[in-house]
């Protein structure tokens, strides 16, 4: 029973639009009423209506080791007493920046913004001002935040809500954004042929999460370098879910290839409203007050936001093991989900990159956003509500990851598993 979260759902909608403040979170794709929380423990989540389920949204990142982290909290409670917010200088946000250069090896310098949007929106902002140029090409169902930029064949909520560009993004704006294929390198050296000297940046998502996850093929990464040098673009990765999750150094560290800039959210914060963005001194050198390229915030380096994000970054550079912990526990998901549906004769594709994984209804191996549409999503409505009703709460969308925490036990996959099971019997029999 969820009938506190359907009366507060009724209530929301009256002077919140579409009763949420992100639609990523409304169940515009699964219909239903969203589920409202009231407290979460580790991977366990509690409603309005004193119902638990097993967390794989995890606040869609931040929660890496579990909601209300000790450390984390503390480290909030210490600093709030103090004051919230000086809009002044803090010896946290240098302890921060010096952690994520040592987490992050070819970040020289990083700026601190209060979302990933913000970061994504700035960081195109520095790599036109740096060269001089307008122009940028990103990849279609990626999702870089909701700057005008970006919301060009955008992922997640916008590709869920079938408004892959927004009303309200102009058509100056649109047509200097350029959409290639994820994982299609013809498609990338094509369209920086037909526009020599003109594309400023590169964004990508190193491993795509917002189409679900689609982790990049092999050379992809290496190749968008390549052609980064030959066309002096600069490469920014966004690793607003990826970064300090597949790895300490994020998807640079995995897969091995330095990107000239890089955006980060979700860990950073550790749940608080942050976001970051840093790279390479020259190109952070353009960035106000040391260069001309302005970029500002009175709330940016929030000191309750530091203290959470440096607690939260200090455990996983201190003990990587969460690392090696992560990637068993998603192992082990991944081998007993490709079980379960295996054993119903449910056509699947299972995509997982670390501790980020998602699960197509399709028969096809998905590699892009035209793949992922090959998704099932009648299906996936019918398991994501047997899901809920079994205990697990999965992100309400069929493109968007699951994020594990390190909180999640070996008794709490098996339930997940054995929901699955329960749950898929049930989606196919309606
Ligand atoms: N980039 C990526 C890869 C994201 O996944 C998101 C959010 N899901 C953003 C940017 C935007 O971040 P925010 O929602 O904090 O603005």
């Amino acid at each position: 029973m969820i009938e506190t979260s359907e009366k507060l759902f009724e209530q929301a909608q009256k002077s919140i639009p579409g009763g949420v403040n992100s639609p990523a979170r409304a169940f515009n794709s699964v219909g239903g009423s969203p589920v409202f929380f009231e407290k979460a423990e580790g991977s366990i989540l509690t409603d309005v209506d004193g119902n638990e389920y097993i967390d794989y949204v995890g606040s869609w990142g931040p929660m890496i080791l579990g909601h209300s982290y000790e450390p984390v909290i503390e480290a909030v409670q210490e600093t709030a007493a103090k004051s919230t917010s000086f809009g002044a200088p803090t010896e946290i946000e240098i302890k921060v920046a010096e952690l994520v250069k040592k987490m992050v090896p070819n970040v020289d310098k990083i700026r601190m913004v209060n979302s990933g949007t913000e970061a994504c929106m700035s960081a195109i902002r520095v790599a036109r001002g740096y060269t001089g140029r307008d122009k940028v090409i990103k990849f279609e169902g990626n999702y870089h935040g909701h700057a005008d930029s970006f919301l060009i064949n955008a992922g997640s909520g916008a590709l869920t809500l079938g408004q892959p560009s927004s009303p309200g993004v102009t058509k100056g704006t649109a047509k200097d954004t350029l959409t290639a294929n994820f994982n299609d390198l013809h498609s990338v050296k094509k369209i920086l042929n037909e526009n020599e000297g003109e594309v400023a940046a590169l964004v990508v998502e190193p491993v795509a999460g917002n189409m679900g996850c689609i982790p990049p093929k092999k050379g992809f990464l290496d190749g968008l370098r390549e052609l980064c040098d030959a066309h002096d673009v600069v490469l920014i990765f966004d690793e607003v879910m990826t970064g300090f999750r597949i790895a300490q150094g994020g998807a640079q560290q995995r897969y091995g290839v330095d990107a000239d800039l890089v955006t980060y959210g979700k860990i950073i914060g550790a749940g608080l409203p942050v976001g970051a963005f840093g790279g390479r001194q020259e190109i952070m050198d353009v960035v106000s007050p040391v260069g001309p390229v302005y970029q500002a915030g009175t709330l940016s380096g929030n000191p309750l936001a530091m203290a959470a994000g440096y607690a939260l970054l200090s455990e996983l550079h201190t003990n990587p093991h969460h690392y090696d912990e992560l990637e068993e526990k998603t192992t082990y998901l991944f081998a007993g989900l490709k079980d379960v549906f295996q054993n119903h004769d449910v056509p699947v594709s299972i995509n997982r990159v670390g501790s980020m994984i998602s699960v197509f209804f399709t028969e096809e191996e998905v590699v892009d956003f035209e793949t992922a549409n090959t998704t099932d999503q009648e299906l996936f409505k019918k398991y994501f509500h047997a899901m809920l009703e079994n205990g697990v709460y999965l992100p309400p969308s069929p493109f968007e990851a699951l994020f594990l925490a390190n909180s999640l036990t070996e008794e709490l996959l098996d339930k997940t598993i054995e929901a699955a099971d329960k749950s898929i019997q049930k989606a196919l029999a309606e």
